[in-house]
């Protein structure tokens, strides 16, 4: 599971995490964003509260959850968790679900406010297939996506006013899980500057030392 900042790269790093280790990527953000753009019943209770920033009640992402993790392919291969949990009563949830099993190990992307402001301000993603852009490194041709051929876009939720109550929302009810999954043992934090490419040999280094210590992993 990976925890971290809005603009931290979460997500960029667990679609590199799901490729290296060959696992599905567990993405609520964007399954929430496919349920929206669909117009399913959790979508348009979603969308407003999107855009707004605020966060979704508890009870209805675990059990979006709780069912995506019944998934054959998750029971096969494993998961990278990516957006959830976000509140300790999601964490507690989640071990729950789990049981008798457990979250191998939780990664915390550490990166400096000032920092995420200017990424999440650039940021551009494609509305089909979510692969993220950025003012610096644009698609090849005309805002179209490279991978898919999508529209590539500011999200939605990338507004200025969006972006302050996220990370305050962050603060108050995400930060704390570090402390909760250090308590038990399952954290492990890397430095989230630098280029893509180092942040995910930081990741995969602290999972194989982990691994190797085989504390946990299953
Ligand atoms: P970010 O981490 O940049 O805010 P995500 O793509 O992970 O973006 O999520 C987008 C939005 O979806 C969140 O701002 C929130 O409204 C909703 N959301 C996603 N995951 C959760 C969650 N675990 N609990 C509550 N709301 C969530």
């Amino acid at each position: 599971m990976v925890l971290g900042k809005q603009g931290a790269g979460k997500g960029t790093q667990c679609v590199r995490l799901s490729h290296h280790y060959v696992v599905p990527h567990v993405s609520t953000g964007d399954m929430l964003r496919a349920a929206v753009k669909q117009g399913t019943p959790i979508g348009q209770k979603a969308k407003d509260l999107m855009d707004r920033g605020e966060l979704l009640g508890d009870e209805l992402i675990m059990e979006m959850v709780a069912e995506r993790l019944q998934e054959s392919d998750v029971r096969a291969r494993g998961f990278v968790l990516d957006g959830c949990p976000r509140t300790v009563a999601q964490a507690e949830e989640l071990a729950g679900i789990l049981a008798p099993f457990d979250l191998d190990l939780a990664i915390d992307i550490e990166i400096h406010t000032t920092q995420v402001l200017r990424r999440l301000a650039a940021r551009r993603v494609c509305v089909d297939c979510g692969a993220n852009y950025s003012l610096s490194s644009p698609p090849l041709i005309n805002w179209t996506c490279d991978v898919c051929g999508g529209e590539v876009v500011q999200r939605q939720d990338d507004t200025e006013e969006a972006i302050s109550r996220r990370l305050e929302l962050y603060e108050i009810q995400t930060a704390p899980l570090i402390e909760w999954y250090r308590s038990r043992n399952q954290l492990e934090s890397v430095p989230g500057t630098g280029s893509p490419d180092s942040v995910t040999r930081r990741m995969v280094k602290v999972i194989e030392i982990r691994r190797q210590r085989g504390s946990g992993f299953g």
